[in-house]
């Protein structure tokens, strides 16, 4: 997704809609993405299009809380990349159970997190993308297993991504702009959903301007529904991702007492271990008990609602 253009002058006071296209913002770019030189020139314009949003906001009550989400926060969590061949892993350890995932079946993508939780929220210092010497990556896991060791040995050029995160913005709008996606929710990886909240972005907000309703005056009121609906659900998603990298860590509350030589001697035990799992499932419920098709119904009588129109008598 592509930020196609933005023709409102967000330094406008005035509410009055302006004329020329209604053009939505989409930008991205805040976690990864190799190949581009630094993650910090790809959100300029976002930082820019936020600033502007203080700008407009700097006389207002609000400017102080705004002013907070201008920078992305660093999660505290690193992962080192790498690609393997599968015939690699099988040659020096047939069956192993990796939990890395293959890209067209015979190259694997190994992954391997770190995560340090008293640095959630602070600002990382330094490139957001990097190559990495193995050994770097090595130190990270002395003492590990020797699967994990088997893995790491193969990771020959391994690449170091930042996880920076867009926590609670007060809002994913601003007039006739709209964040969505990374742009708007940039969240830790642990429920696999990133991409796919940008997805259900882009479906609920198209379904609204989709509606014959959508005017150059009431495409606001869609705008304000598309964050009343959309922001709580992908902001709770942020947050599952969070306790869900807590449980892998095992840095939840759980086993927070555990130190690394109790672990060693097997001081989590294999009943903590199940209720854990059982966290998990609690945690991604969602993905089987809540519907977009129902977040879209409901995202466009709310949407009708604002403009005073009754759906029982359309
Ligand atoms: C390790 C890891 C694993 C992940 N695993 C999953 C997973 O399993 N499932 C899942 O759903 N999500 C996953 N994600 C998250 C997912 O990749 C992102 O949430 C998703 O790519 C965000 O899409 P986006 O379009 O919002 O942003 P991006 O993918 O970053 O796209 C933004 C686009 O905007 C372009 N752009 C930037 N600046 C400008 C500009 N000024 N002008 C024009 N264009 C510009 C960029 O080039 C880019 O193409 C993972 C993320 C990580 C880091």
């Amino acid at each position: 997704m592509k930020l196609l253009g933005l023709e409102e002058d967000l330094r406008r006071r005035s509410s009055r809609p302006t004329t020329g296209k209604l053009i939505i913002g989409v930008l991205g770019e805040y976690l990864y993405r190799p190949g581009i030189q630094t993650a910090h020139t790809n959100i300029g314009n976002l930082t820019r299009l936020r600033e502007s949003r203080m700008e407009r906001a700097k006389q207002g009550e609000d400017a102080e809380e705004m002013r907070k989400h201008v920078e992305p926060i660093w999660t505290g969590q690193i992962v080192y990349r790498s690609l393997i061949t599968r015939e690699a892993l099988e040659s020096v350890f047939p069956g192993h159970p990796s939990l890395s995932y293959p890209i067209q079946g015979r190259i694997i993508n190994a992954a391997a997190l770190i995560s340090k939780p008293e640095c959630y929220g602070s600002v990382y210092d330094g490139p957001w993308v990097a190559q990495v010497a193995q050994e770097d990556l090595k130190a990270e896991f002395v003492n590990w297993e020797s699967r994990v060791q088997t893995l790491l040995d193969l990771m020959k050029s391994p690449s170091k991504w930042v996880i920076n995160s867009v926590d609670s913005l007060p809002s994913f709008v601003s007039g006739r702009v709209a964040l969505i996606g990374d742009a708007a929710h940039a969240m830790t990886p642990h429920q696999a959903s990133g991409a796919g909240q940008a997805v259900e972005d882009g479906f609920v907000l198209a379904s609204l301007l989709a509606q014959p309703e959508v005017n150059r005056i009431t495409v606001t009121e869609a705008l304000k529904t598309y964050d009343e609906v959309r922001r709580p659900f992908a902001q709770d998603i942020l947050q599952r991702s969070l306790r869900t990298g807590e449980i892998y860590f095992l840095q939840c509350p759980r086993v927070q007492d555990v130190t690394l030589e109790s672990s060693a001697a097997g001081g989590i035990s294999e009943n903590t271990l199940l209720e854990l799992n059982d966290d998990l499932g609690d945690i991604l419920r969602w993905t089987w008990t809540t519907s977009i098709v129902d977040d879209r119904e409901r995202a466009i009588a709310l949407f009708k609602n604002r403009l005073g129109i009754n759906i029982a008598a359309v």
